[in-house]
């Protein structure tokens, strides 16, 4: 070996052993920062926990850790294996940190800064830039789908590479919608779904004339989705997404996919681009719609 190469080899070696020490310890030390970073953002009434591809923080000394992250593993296994494709999922390159607070009020003095607030559910919070979601825990009542809402919204709007989406309200919160009705079903987790009593609760207002009209509901701003008829608007939303991603036929599956990818790009999305993308118009949509309600309604 020339007196070059050695020379080489020891310049190599008094920058890449130093390197590679400070990349050791980064592994070691930097995740115990995050959990005390996040201990000290939180307070003392909250721990956090590393499961898989989740961090999850949750009122110490409660035992969900692992049923959530089993949960939500299931569900975003499902939405990728399913959707991953068609909707342009990024991949999931960062832990998701999923927060659970004892509280509305430890929910609002955490995220109201933080997070964006979801337009339906005002206990539910999500980041797409800090991969991140947060949820207050209501008594008796299983968190796991409006986990699976607010990571819907997450990962919806991280699948805009071109600069943050506009979504129309219908269309953000009737997929969030959609998906939370994941459920389990002959052993294997269906992604999306809806519930029946509900249809049939649309159907009949539909009859009496006194539903939100298609008309109404996919032209609704923000303003129509935290009024009065907030509700029902969510419900809809959902039942639309439904129809027409399972209940339509191929065609207009694909149609609708096109669609969503338009409302995708930067900036708000024309008016007529849902008619325009799917061929028909809106009142055509809304009378095979309420048949799709018909059919599935118990
Ligand atoms: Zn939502």
């Amino acid at each position: 070996m020339s007196g070059r190469t050695r020379l080489l080899i020891l310049k190599l070696a008094i920058v890449l052993v130093p390197l590679a020490l400070a990349l050791a310890a980064m592994h070691v030390f930097l995740p115990g920062c995050a959990h005390r970073r996040e201990a000290g953002l939180l307070g003392a009434n909250y721990a956090s926990q590393d499961l898989g591809r989740f961090q999850i923080v949750l009122p110490r000394g409660s035992t969900l850790a692992p049923v959530i992250a089993r949960g939500m593993e299931a569900f975003t296994a499902a939405l990728y294996a399913e959707y991953g494709q068609n909707l342009t999922l990024q991949p999931i390159t960062d832990r998701i940190t999923i927060r659970l607070f004892a509280s509305k009020e430890d929910l609002g003095r955490f995220a109201g800064s933080r997070l964006k607030q979801d337009l339906s559910d005002a206990d539910g919070f999500y980041d797409p830039v800090s991969w991140s979601i947060a949820i207050a825990l209501r008594p008796g009542q299983d968190p796991l789908a409006t986990l699976c809402h607010e990571a819907t919204h997450l990962l919806m709007d991280r699948s805009a590479t071109l600069g943050p989406p506009d979504w129309s309200p219908w269309l953000a919160e009737g997929m969030a919608v959609f998906f939370e009705h994941s459920a389990v079903a002959g052993g294997r987790l269906l992604v999306g779904g809806l519930d029946r009593r509900v249809a049939a609760h649309v159907l009949a207002l539909a009859r009496q004339g006194r539903h939100v009209p298609l008309r109404q509901l996919v032209g609704g701003d923000r303003q129509l989705f935290r009024s009065d008829a907030a509700p029902l608007c969510y419900e809809e939303s959902g039942l639309l997404v439904a129809y027409l991603l399972t209940g339509a036929g191929r065609p207009a599956r694909e149609a609708f996919l096109r669609y969503i990818d338009l409302e995708r790009q930067p900036g708000p999305t024309p008016p007529g681009t849902l008619e325009s993308s799917l061929g028909v118009p809106l009142d055509s949509l809304e009378r095979n719609w309420l048949a799709f309600l018909q059919r599935i309604a118990p």
